[in-house]
């Protein structure tokens, strides 16, 4: 049942007469009978509540599905307990809603499993949830996906800023990049285990929240000047094909646009302001916090940097090329900046 409320006669106010006594007192000296207000009856078929470990809980859609309030929820109600009151829910709940949980983000710890445990429950940073590397079933919850945890910082995506508030961070444990005798980063793989743990909670999420695919992303793309992660290994593409989560570009729409590049030297062409700032442009555009000046930048490299950590792994050296500018305007026609 998709929409199991239905209200039958909301607004519909019946009113009834006073009691006798009170008609009597107030009709002596007028010829209009004094009704008293009477509560409204109104007739709504509750969504089923459950009460579990001290807490309301609802499992079916509260709302009107047709009007695109994404408000599937599995969650708990929490009511306010005013001192003398009773907060009733005759009308609850109201079909006017959304959930505030608009962005799901992953992070790596850089740590190990038992440091990532402890610095995420004891100190100013945390999350959601954290998942392991330990090769079992578990996945550890530390903050209720109502509240806010501390995992972005700064940052900002599209029309968004401070993602905190509207988001659920997942930190995977990780690692993270060490830097070689090259000056290259060098990132560690996932395992197919912690891969597949972090899909289906993502899967969930999604699912649950009616999350925009344009809305999963890595910390590295909300913050592209101050982050890596979760990294160049981390397996978007399969998420994308195995799972349905998160974008990816059509690799035809790629080709062509790769196709009618002219294949010129793009480390020459990134010192043309013009050129630079079509290329901001398109970045800013896809929703990376970019401004364009027309200045190949630290700002500018690094945001092209963290596009290749997302979506052309295989070298992410921050420099423009044919097949990364071609995967970006790929991107933009599919998943346009409404
Ligand atoms: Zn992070």
């Amino acid at each position: 049942m998709r929409n199991s409320l239905s209200i039958i006669s909301l607004g519909f106010l019946i009113i009834s007469c006073g009691t006798q006594k009170s008609l009597k007192t107030t009709t002596t000296k007028t010829t209009t009978p004094v009704v008293a207000p009477a509560k409204p009856v109104i007739n709504v078929q509750k969504p089923k509540i459950q009460h579990e470990g001290g807490l309301d809980f609802f499992k079916e859609n509260i709302a009107n599905i047709t009007k695109n309030d994404n408000t599937i929820s599995y969650g708990s109600i929490v009511s306010a307990n005013p001192a003398g009151y009773k907060v009733v829910k005759s009308f609850f709940p109201s079909v006017g809603q959304n959930f505030r949980q608009k962005y799901i983000i992953l992070h790596y710890t850089a740590l190990d499993d038992d440091k990532s445990v402890m610095v995420l429950t004891q100190q100013s940073v945390s999350s959601h949830y954290l998942v392991n590397n330990l090769g079992d079933n578990e996945i550890y919850q530390l903050v209720d996906e109502n509240k806010r945890a501390y995992h972005a910082g700064i940052s900002a995506w599209r029309k968004d800023k401070m993602l905190n508030d509207t988001s659920i961070g997942i930190e995977i444990v990780n690692t993270g990049y060490k830097t070689d005798a090259n000056g290259v980063k060098v990132f560690p793989e996932y395992p197919e285990a912690q891969v597949k743990k972090v899909a289906a909670l993502v899967k969930d999420l999604a699912d649950r929240y009616m999350i925009s695919p344009t809305n999963i992303l890595g910390h590295s793309d909300i913050a592209p000047t101050r982050k890596q992660d979760p990294g160049p290994k981390f397996p978007w593409k399969k998420l994308y094909e195995d799972y349905q989560i998160g974008m990816w570009y059509d690799e035809d729409t790629k080709q062509n646009f790769y196709n009618s590049a002219v294949l010129e030297d793009y480390a020459v062409q990134m010192t043309v302001p013009s050129f630079v700032f079509k290329i901001q442009t398109a970045l800013r555009d896809f929703g990376y916090d970019l401004n364009p000046n027309g200045t190949f930048d630290n700002a500018t490299m690094k945001t092209i940097e963290t596009f290749q950590y997302h979506f052309r792994p295989e070298n992410y050296s921050g420099m423009m090329d044919a097949e990364t500018w071609a995967i970006l305007q790929a991107l933009n026609v599919k998943y346009p900046n409404k």
